[in-house]
């Protein structure tokens, strides 16, 4: 990975040796200065002000972007802040074969987590984060699973298998893995390669054994008493696998997590249809599957289709810059537009750390392929030398980022690119659902600066890593399961899911809807159903820039009251001698909104703090300076409760000069 980025630096010598080409050269410096003059002066000074702003920010932004990065390493030595529980799994029968759904329910973009388990041993799936929401998460960068009941089976976790390599299915690995053991994980070779950098990062990746698979080879992986075979499916990110899971008491579980199926995917073979028929024929007792989209009816869009439309695009564009905004790890769209550009002779730049890191783990790994020099890092100086027809710029953030780095440009902070009149901008993923707001704010930026805009609902440039409805149902004709257990997200898109599947076979009583921590087992030979009355207490983790919380603890309480908070501080400036007040008091409050309504309170309260300030001293001249401030402080909570019917938090200080 570390040649391929050196590879991209050494991109920059290329710029030097370059020698211009005079024609294009012309041409851009005209047509840059034809856009220049379109935007007004006065715009135009309003933009350099604003510029100079946000660099000051953009500094302090860094120092905080580092501060974040010491701490990431740092971060797995938390772990034993799990919240301690008493909880203890019931007694398995013998012969029963359990799954608990650790967590995957009722949320978009879930922490997803599963679990397996045969008389005491016990395997884990899957292990993500999610992204944080403002609600119940105040402050947070993301959630994790609460494994906490876990660490009484350390012993029993005999393994972990990772079905493919998004941050929901793989980011926590980070901060449970220590907790727990460091189980030996398997999981494909794109995935493990993802999942190396996340560990080498933390530090951990020497204490992790992680073993290889791959998704053609039809023999099982035996992880104590479970037989595990991995089989190809297709998602947004390639190498993705399903699992199939064989206990001793013949019980079968078909694992899918996020899956679609394509039968022209880009990087990655068809998901291979033939093993899930023949997985059905040896029998299935529970399907656990893929319930995103279960409200889209047909069959989803197939990667080559949005090829032919991107390669459309990139022939017929020949004006201006083209600019495609999508998440780092769809590394088949990456492909599809190295492809495009190879064919009409253009430049590829990548921007963001996590897309360059990605796609170096990608090509190193042979899922990518591309020529020399077409693609390189977006700086400022190898940008310039390309005429802007002949550059593709593909900008991106994992999918927490999202546009953060095309927000930038749209508002001219970017290091490398200012969107100006005439660039074409797609949006080729989809937005987390409460980010869609901020991502109409973006376009809005860019259509004001001339950008022709294009998102995934006004072309064809974007398909979906999930099953719609048809899928869903190939799957069950195909997997032939007892059972079905719809997974992902709110109970609505897996009650669709129900529906979907009962319109097809599948008996109404042998649909499990269930929540996080449910613990289901299954008789051996006759598969019967009992779902245990106790359920996994399971609290929400949060991880940010300080570790790891609960979300209920005192430090979310904590953070809402001071989110609520009113606060008053008053400085007074006095003489070191005579404790005369020298300059006028002052004063700042967090609770009043009204100009007029702050003018008034403030005249109050600095006359009464300079009253009360200068009848002490007068009274007790030599009153020590806490005491003199908690007569000020209880003053000011008098006047402020009769006048306001508030008791804000008050801070008297005392500066002497
Ligand atoms: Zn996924």
């Amino acid at each position: 990975m570390k040649d391929f980025l050196n590879e991209l630096d050494n991109e920059l010598n290329w710029v030097e040796n370059k020698t211009w080409d005079t024609n294009w050269n012309n041409s851009w410096e005209v047509k840059k200065e034809d856009i220049n003059n379109s935007i007004k002066k006065e715009e135009k000074q309003q933009v350099e002000t604003k510029k100079k702003q946000v660099s000051k920010k953009t500094n302090r932004n860094n120092q905080n972007k580092k501060r974040y990065d010491d701490s990431n390493n740092v971060m797995w030595k938390f772990v034993s802040r799990f919240p301690e529980t008493k909880f203890y799994l019931p007694n398995l029968r013998e012969g029963y074969t359990r799954y608990v759904p650790i967590w995957w329910n009722d949320e978009t973009w879930a922490k997803n987590m599963g679990m397996v388990q045969y008389w005491d041993d016990i395997v884990l799936i899957d292990c993500g984060l999610q992204f944080a929401s403002w609600n119940d998460m105040l402050w947070a960068n993301y959630s994790i699973p609460d494994v906490s009941f876990l660490w009484k089976y350390k012993n029993n976790i005999k393994g972990f298998v990772v079905t493919h390599a998004h941050l929901d299915h793989i980011w926590a690995l980070k901060h449970i893995l220590p907790a727990i053991g460091m189980p030996t994980l398997y999981a494909t070779k794109l995935t493990i390669g993802i999942i190396k950098k996340w560990l080498e990062e933390a530090g951990i990746l020497s204490k992790m054994t992680l073993i290889e698979i791959d998704a053609d080879d039809t023999t099982p992986i035996k992880i104590w008493a479970f037989d595990i075979e991995f089989f190809r499916v297709n998602h947004s990110v390639p190498d993705s696998a399903w699992l199939y899971i064989k206990s001793p008491g013949w019980v079968t579980f078909m694992h899918t997590w996020d899956f679609k199926i394509d039968l022209t995917p880009r990087i990655d073979k068809p998901a291979d249809l033939a093993r899930i028929w023949a997985f059905g024929e040896k029998g299935v007792t529970m399907l656990l599957s893929d319930s995103t989209w279960s409200i889209r009816k047909g069959h989803s869009k197939s990667e080559e289709e949005v090829w032919n439309a991107l390669d459309e695009i990139v022939q017929k564009h020949t004006r201006w810059r083209l600019i495609v905004a999508t998440f780092s790890s769809w590394i088949s769209r990456v492909q599809q537009l190295i492809d495009s550009a190879e064919r009409y002779d253009k430049t590829i730049f990548l921007s963001g750390r996590s897309m360059l890191e990605n796609i170096a783990i990608a090509k190193e790994l042979g899922y990518i392929k591309m020529k020399p020099g077409v693609v390189k890092k977006m700086t400022p100086k190898n940008t310039e030398w390309i005429p802007p027809h002949k550059q593709i710029i593909i900008t991106t953030g994992s999918q927490w980022e999202e546009f953060s780095a095309l927000s930038r440009m749209a508002e001219w902070r970017h290091n490398a690119v200012e969107i100006l009149k005439g660039d074409t901008i797609i949006f080729s993923s989809s937005v987390v659902p409460w980010n869609e707001k901020s991502v109409v704010t973006i376009i809005n930026k860019l259509i004001k600066l001339g950008a022709t805009v294009i998102t995934k609902d006004d072309w064809e440039f974007h398909t979906w890593g999930h099953a719609f409805q048809d899928e869903q149902k190939m799957m069950i004709k195909l997997a032939k399961p007892k059972y079905l257990m719809p997974i992902y997200w709110d109970l609505y898109f897996r009650h669709i899911h129900k529906q979907t599947a009962m319109s097809i076979w599948i008996k109404q009583e042998n649909i499990l809807l269930i929540d996080n921590g449910n613990i289901v087992d299954f008789a051996p030979k006759t598969w019967n159903v009992f779902k245990s009355r106790i359920k996994i207490p399971l609290k929400q983790i949060i991880i940010d820039w300080y570790g790891i919380w609960i979300a209920d603890s005192h430090v979310i309480k904590a953070r809402e009251k001071m989110m609520n908070a009113w606060v008053l501080v008053i400085n007074y400036k006095v003489d070191k001698k005579t404790k005369a007040i020298l300059w006028h008091l002052k004063v700042e409050t967090r609770w009043l909104a009204h100009l007029e309504e702050v003018r008034y309170i403030h005249r109050m309260i600095i006359k009464k703090a300079k009253e009360s300030y200068e009848n002490t001293i007068k009274d007790v001249p030599d009153i020590e300076e806490k005491d003199l401030l908690k007569i000020i402080r209880t003053d000011l909570e008098q006047l402020i409760l009769k006048r306001t019917d508030r008791e804000p938090m008050i801070i008297p200080m005392i500066t002497e000069v």
